[in-house]
């Protein structure tokens, strides 16, 4: 299995040849690019980068608390300006994007968990404390939920 980073590397080097998700040529606005990181658990976390007037929008998707629930909620956490992808260099721009993307993905994987009881790793929203994944700890506190 490909580490994250290597992952990203091919993902986003295929999107940008693709799409060129990077210029204002194509209209700025709706386009949304899902990445999903295999290997790291056992849901595969998905990133997502959405083309929006203002820029380039950068940032993962939270799992709903119940599985056959709602659908994953966009979590922005960078933005890259237009004007700054317009005023570098096709190579600059790669970088910028990709730096962006992986430092995204590092921080959402941190934010994951190891279950205690079923060993498990899990996001925060999917769990119930630090140490305890939602599937653990529903039938122990079902009024919790
Ligand atoms: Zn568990």
């Amino acid at each position: 299995m490909k580490s994250s980073k290597a992952q990203a590397v091919r993902w986003l080097s295929r999107l940008m040849q693709r799409e060129q998700i990077d210029t204002l040529e194509k209209p700025a606005e709706g386009n949304v690019f899902l990445f999903t990181i295999e290997g790291f658990c056992e849901q595969n976390p998905t990133f997502f980068i959405c083309r929006k007037e203002e820029g380039l929008r950068i940032g993962y998707h939270s799992v709903s608390e119940n599985p056959s629930g709602s659908p994953p909620v966009p979590v922005e956490r960078h933005l890259i300006e237009w004007h700054v992808l317009e005023s570098s260099t096709a190579t600059e721009r790669q970088e910028r994007i990709l730096n962006t993307l992986v430092a995204t993905i590092r921080a959402r994987k941190k934010q994951y968990r190891t279950c205690q009881y079923c060993n498990v790793k899990y996001p925060p929203e999917r769990g119930s404390g630090q140490k305890t994944c939602y599937n653990c700890a529903a039938p122990r506190s079902p009024a919790a939920f």
